[in-house]
């Protein structure tokens, strides 16, 4: 039966959370197209993670091991999932909008002589909505290609529910590692006690109006157990780190609640950021675009407002 085929994403021995929402995304398309919905799990020793697929509401996982496979280069990527779909009269390929998702599917995609969709934000049929502009405009797509590639914004989509257990098969895939015109030279994943920015409930973003002093982004932080971001022109200037980065060329975030300060509200930034559940923006400037988005708005200096609200937190949480 032609299926929908979710590419999941592992780490350190544990699916993504970002992978349970791409199952959804997917799950529409294969509800509204009578297709059946299944997983792939590829890497090196991978097989004990098939489990916690089988039992998301799935039709099948397909197991994809191989030594070339360890790092995920999307080079070997490539071509075991173009394979896996074809062996499997898969219809529509798709994984998380991730680093990882947005390397290697449009290889995928030029494998499979298939047309793609990145970034997918709702689903509506066979139609796609996407964000186009730095998601100044939603466009309605369709693929109109026998083989249908996408990328869908993890944050746009609910976890799928458990429940159900599917049946796990192995595929097994021809892979010259030696070929690779890429080769893994390492990867430092950056540890934090704090959440992860794209899981957190609650961030605390600050822009330029810092001016470099993100301790103060940090001391709120700290109160409210959240996870810092920032805006594009911070990580710039060298006061904060690339992994902070909101935005069109950073992370998409969702949190229950998004703090923004000194942070002017520039297009590129709110492309990351405003499908937040509440917005607060702390910004002396009244004009600023970000209040335009902001469901609370305080129009101060950050360095007196933020200490106020910390004294505030303590007092509440007292
Ligand atoms: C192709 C492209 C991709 C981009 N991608 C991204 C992206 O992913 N993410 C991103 O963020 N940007 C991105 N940008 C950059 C974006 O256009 C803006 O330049 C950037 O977001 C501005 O950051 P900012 O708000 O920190 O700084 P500014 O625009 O300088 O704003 C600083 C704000 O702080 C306020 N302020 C100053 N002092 C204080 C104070 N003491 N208290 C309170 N408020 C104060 C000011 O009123 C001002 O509104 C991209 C740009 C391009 C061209």
């Amino acid at each position: 039966m032609a299926s929908v085929l979710i590419i999941a994403e592992h780490r350190e021995g544990k699916i993504l959370a970002a992978t349970y929402s791409a199952l959804t995304c997917g799950k529409q398309i294969a509800d509204a197209n009578g297709l059946s919905l299944e997983v792939a799990l590829l890497g090196k020793g991978v097989e004990g993670l098939a489990a916690d697929l089988a039992a998301r509401s799935v039709a099948k996982v397909h197991v994809v091991e191989h030594d070339a496979l360890e790092h995920g280069l999307s080079e070997h990527m490539a071509k075991a999932v173009a394979d896996l779909a074809n062996a499997t009269d898969a219809t529509w390929i798709g994984a998380a909008s991730t680093v990882q998702g947005r390397d290697y599917l449009p290889r995928v995609a030029a494998r499979l002589d298939a047309g793609m969709a990145t970034n997918v934000v709702a689903v509506d049929g066979n139609k796609l909505t996407r964000p186009m502009w730095a998601d100044a405009v939603m466009a309605e797509v369709e693929i109109t290609t026998a083989k249908k590639v996408f990328t869908c914004r993890p944050t746009e989509f609910e976890p799928i529910a458990e429940g159900g257990s599917a049946e796990v098969a192995k595929f097994d895939v021809e892979l010259d590692a030696g070929a690779a015109k890429v080769t893994f030279a390492g990867l430092e994943l950056v540890k934090s006690e704090r959440p992860a920015l794209t899981e957190a409930n609650v961030v605390v973003a600050g822009g330029r109006g810092t001016k470099g002093d993100f301790g103060i982004i940090e001391a709120l932080a700290d109160e409210l157990g959240a996870a810092i971001g920032s805006t594009r022109a911070v990580v710039d200037a060298g006061w904060a780190p690339n992994e902070y980065q909101i935005g069109q060329t950073g992370k998409v975030v969702a949190p229950d609640l998004y703090i923004g300060a000194g942070i002017s509200g520039a297009i590129q930034h709110l492309a990351g950021m405003k499908g937040s559940k509440v917005i607060v923006a702390i910004n002396k400037d009244e004009e600023a675009p970000i209040f335009q988005v902001a469901d609370y708005g305080l129009v101060a200096d950050l360095f007196k407002a933020i200490p106020e609200l910390i004294e505030e937190i303590k007092k509440a949480k007292a």
